[in-house]
């Protein structure tokens, strides 16, 4: 078998062969981009290298601990990675990267080329990664400016044994995605020795305005922006007309250098230049139009890095934006704020001979041979001591600030919204991650990946460094985490254990507890300033719901209710598995905590309607809970004792489950509904409804039926005979089942398409039932946040789409735009009939 495949072999599909990035690189290449030439170790290589080693079964069980548990996670993972890396990569595997690789440095359609060894950028790519819905921003490492081919077998190794670090490791449990079941490809690409490199988002990252392009740039190597180790300069484009709206120039001090003899160095700008616009119009317009083309692609918008190396532009890496980036105040007016001088020159003033931090004076010299991942902090030099220019700072109008008394401390980009006052805890780096505890204000000098586990802990996060479209800024976008980056000095001025408010709409935190003004206006009840966000629609738009601690997060993105509200993690938090309860005659328990997490997201929601949906978990995936080890050993789980049909087999776990729906009801819920899963025949639901009257479900209550099998969506016009309310399309299952590809297999990734004729035609046939019969129409599985699949449900006349919470935004501007293009065209025809 092939252990490497080159670029133009791959298209977006093959996310199980070439990981997420890798696939992306394949299908920009096929989409004519300019991408610099490469290939990639696949995905089954890893996994072919596990398995020659005979690692599988040692890393797996080492992996089976409380990631809450910080220094255990830390140790954990370095075992892991030492196995990892000490481990021999077998012959024909390491013959075929080393002669691919020389195969690439002879390649002349790269400006490098030749006998001698080239530098390589080596990056990872794991087969979760960058897919819509789970961001895994920079969770593993890249080695920049790699060469020769023993370094760059050593760098691919090293990019395998990420996949363990310790963030990735958490991510992935707190993700749900099973370790076993996610795999790693390694990217090996022609390096790009760039003058200038950046991001960009063909969607405004704050605001979810789809008419714009948002450009971050600086000099040097991309990584300085990518990290979010500088403030970079932001561009602000209209997609359309590609006019530049806005223009927020930064000043860069320092830059990556890259060379030709691999490596990097950190070096420090002319002071002439500092103050410069990174790129010219020109050159933002080329990147801009470079974006466009990109997201029209991919219909999607798009988070691309991209790069220029003499003169000439490359598109370096593009992905599905997964955050919504909502709730933000427009970016346009924050960058247009003058920054706080006031604040900053009376902190200067107090402390007169007090250095800038951190910036370098002198080159620092990286090790040529020792490639070093990107998320790394640059190393510091001593700083020179360096005279405050308070006179030249003009005074600011005390009416900029509408704070009253409150004392304002530092003042930055809001990234991701929210308000909170807490503790001040500093971080370094990934070995201080304990000092965090739940509800401090995490502060460092910029908000790196690694720092994920803390994060997830922290009340809000304020950094120094970084722009609104860093990794990790994407990531407590996701994670719905308050934070303010770019501040410059949070590190010097919010000092250890000191009170402070955050207030992460407007970019400002403020000395101790404060009271926000107009707070109720901030508070993101509206997730998106977006002026979709208000827009009523005649297709609901819903949220999906794991976590009842989400249900507000939820709620706020003015969803119109919950079309799914998923029993398992509610059921894997209590640690126990579910028939345990039973066997030990606490169904009473379990009943109760039940309903607490139901009760939670249906009084946030209330009065939209909640559906709550009963339990669906295959066998393999609570083997792990206490009890657990008793569930039977399935050849195909995906296949097996799941969904209704174990709850059928097993009727007090249903009855549980009734129970604790009908005392939330009772107790005034009666917006709540509830659907059961993976239904094959309409006998099925005239069982479960059986039961449910055993147990004294109130009649009125909303009862559902999922459709997630092709039985179920051809049988449609018998599953309507049982006097349903509802159906919804869990289409996660209704296209493993119809294409015959497993969701959770890598491998056959590729085949797994939801758009597939196959399945379009099943919700066409079972939507046009339903309407027939009065039964209301839904769909809850990932394809609804497809703006394709969105645009065909709405035509179909779908009543409700439901969306991860990230998703929302966008699926409710797709659903504003095909509503209002329908009624334009039926205005039109009839225009045209009466003519
Ligand atoms: C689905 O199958 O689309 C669905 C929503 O259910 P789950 O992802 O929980 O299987
Ligand atoms: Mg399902």
């Amino acid at each position: 078998m092939k252990s490497i495949t080159w670029f133009e072999e791959l298209g977006k599909n093959d996310v199980g062969i070439a990981g997420g990035k890798g696939a992306n690189l394949g299908e920009l290449v096929r989409a004519g981009m300019p991408v610099p030439p490469g290939f990639v170790v696949t995905a089954e290589t890893f996994m072919r290298f596990l398995e020659t080693n005979n690692l599988k079964d040692d890393i797996y069980s080492r992996l089976k601990i409380d990631v809450e548990d910080t220094t255990t996670l830390q140790q954990a993972a370095a075992e892991v990675k030492k196995l990892v890396t000490e481990a021999t990569i077998p012959v024909e595997v390491s013959h075929e990267i080393v002669e691919a690789y020389k195969k690439l440095c002879m390649k002349n359609d790269i400006i490098i080329s030749g006998k001698k060894d080239v530098p390589v950028a080596i990056r990872s790519s794991a087969t979760a990664e960058d897919l819509p819905g789970a961001s895994f921003a920079g969770q593993q490492a890249t080695f920049l400016g790699v060469k020769g081919s023993g370094e760059v077998l050593k760098a691919v190794q090293e990019c395998w044994a990420s996949l363990f670090e310790p963030r990735s490791i958490y991510y992935r449990v707190r993700k749900g995605f099973a370790h076993e079941k996610v795999s790693i490809a390694v990217i090996v690409q022609k390096m790009v020795i760039s003058d200038k490199a950046g991001v960009m988002f063909t969607i405004h990252p704050a605001t979810g305005d789809q008419s714009t392009i948002v450009i971050e740039a600086g000099f040097g190597l991309g990584e300085s922006v990518v990290s979010g180790s500088i403030t970079p300069d932001t561009y602000v484009v209209d997609k359309e007309s590609l006019r530049i709206k806005q223009k927020e120039i930064a000043e860069q001090e320092w830059l990556w250098e890259g060379s030709l003899e691999g490596g990097k160095k950190k070096k420090d700008i002319n002071p002439a230049m500092r103050k410069e616009q990174k790129i010219s119009d020109v050159e933002i317009a080329q990147i801009a139009k470079l974006g466009s083309q990109i997201e029209e692609h991919y219909a999607f918008p798009q988070d691309i890095e991209w790069c220029i190396e003499k003169g000439k532009s490359y598109i370096v890496q593009s992905r599905p934006v997964t955050a919504k980036l909502e709730g933000l105040k427009d970016v346009e007016e924050t960058l247009n704020k003058p920054a706080p001088k006031k604040e900053k020159q009376k902190k200067k003033k107090e402390k007169p001979n007090e250095h800038k931090p951190k910036e370098p004076k002198e080159e620092v010299k990286e090790k040529p041979k020792e490639p070093e991942p990107d998320h790394e902090e640059p190393k510091e030099s001593e700083p020179a001591p360096e005279p405050i220019e308070e006179e030249k700072e003009p005074e600011v109008e005390q009416e900029e600030e509408p704070t009253g008394e409150k004392e304002i401390l530092v003042k930055g980009l809001a990234a991701s919204p929210g308000l909170a006052t807490g503790k001040v805890v500093q971080i370094k780096d990934s070995s201080e991650l304990s000092k965090v505890k739940e509800g401090n204000i995490l502060v460092a000098e910029m908000t790196d990946p690694s720092m994920v586990p803390a994060m997830e802990k922290a009340a809000a996060i304020v950094t120094n460094e970084g722009g609104l479209t860093a990794h990790a800024a994407i990531v407590s976008r996701e994670l719905r985490i308050p934070c303010v980056v770019g501040t410059q000095t949070a590190t010097e001025v919010l000092e250890e254990g000191m009170t402070v408010t955050v207030d992460a709409v407007r970019g400002i935190v403020y000395r101790g507890k404060v009271e926000v003004e107009e707070v109720e206006e901030y508070k993101a009840a509206e997730p998106t300033t977006a002026a979709t966000s208000k827009a009523i629609t005649g297709t609901k738009v819903k949220v999906n719901i794991d976590f009842p601690k989400m249900a507000q997060d939820a709620e706020n993105t003015g969803a119109d209710g919950v079309g799914l509200l998923r029993a398992e993690h509610m059921i894997i938090t209590l640690g126990k598995h579910p028939s345990e309860f039973i066997k030990e005659g606490e169904d009473n328990e379990l009943v109760d905590k039940l309903t607490e997490g139901i009760q939670k997201v249906a009084e946030v929601f209330h009065p939209k309607p909640v559906w709550y949906r009963t339990l669906d978990a295959p066998t393999d995936e609570f083997r792990g809970l206490e009890g657990g080890e008793d569930e039977p050993e399935e050849a195909n789980p995906m296949l097996g004792w799941r969904g209704i049909r174990r709850g059928l087999d097993q009727p007090d776990l249903l009855k549980a489950e009734f129970r604790a729906l009908k005392k939330v009801y009772e107790a005034g819920s009666t917006h709540l509904g509830v659907m059961i899963p993976l239904v094959q025949n309409a006998e099925e639901v005239a069982q479960a409804k059986k039961i449910a009257e055993e147990v004294g479900l109130p009649k009125d209550m909303e009862f559902g039926v999922m459709i997630e099998t092709p039985a179920a969506a051809l049988t449609a016009d018998e599953l309507v005979q049982q006097d349903i309310d509802f159906i919804s399309f869990g289409t996660n299952d209704l296209t493993q089942y119809t294409l015959a590809v497993d969701r959770d297999n890598g491998l056959v990734a590729k085949k797994y398409n939801p758009m597939h004729p196959a399945i379009l035609r099943q919700i066409e046939y079972a939507v046009k039932i339903c309407q027939e019969a009065g039964v209301k129409t839904s769909i809850c599985g990932q394809a609804g946040s497809d703006p394709e699949m969105v645009k065909f449900l709405v035509r179909l006349g779908i009543d409700s789409i439901s969306a991860n919470i990230d998703s929302v935004g966008i699926v409710r501007e797709v659903v504003v735009r095909e509503e209002t293009k329908l009624l334009l065209e039926l205005a039109r025809k009839r225009h045209e009939e009466q003519e």
